[in-house]
């Protein structure tokens, strides 16, 4: 037997195949899952339904390492603009928020 190659996607992203969880048979509408390509189909699973895969902690830990990266960026950006009166920072502050809020609803829901 094959050892099973596993992706993992953000399903408001990237969408593989019909989008139901091989593991509970419900959608796969939003938050992370994992997808393996079985040739004539893909096999998904949501984050909630293949928490035994390693992986998960993987990537959790490193969304986590890239958002206290962002947070502090981001305040320091925040503190520099607010200084300096300059609007320079204003597209990188925004998106700075954005990301961290995507990343934080990855962290959270994953479901
Ligand atoms: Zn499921």
């Amino acid at each position: 037997m094959g050892k099973c190659v596993w992706s993992y996607h953000d399903a408001r992203y990237t969408r593989l195949g019909l989008m139901i969880c091989a593991s509970c048979g419900n959608a796969i509408d939003s938050g992370m899952y994992r997808s393996r390509d079985a040739g004539d189909r893909y096999v998904n699973h949501h984050k909630a339904c293949s928490l035994s895969d390693k992986k998960w902690t993987e990537i959790d830990a490193a969304n986590k390492n890239r958002i206290a990266y962002l947070r502090e960026r981001l305040s320091a950006s925040v503190a520099f603009r607010t200084k300096w009166k300059m609007c320079d920072l204003d597209d990188e502050i925004n998106s700075m928020t954005t990301e961290i809020a995507e990343a934080d609803r990855l962290l959270e829901g994953g479901v």
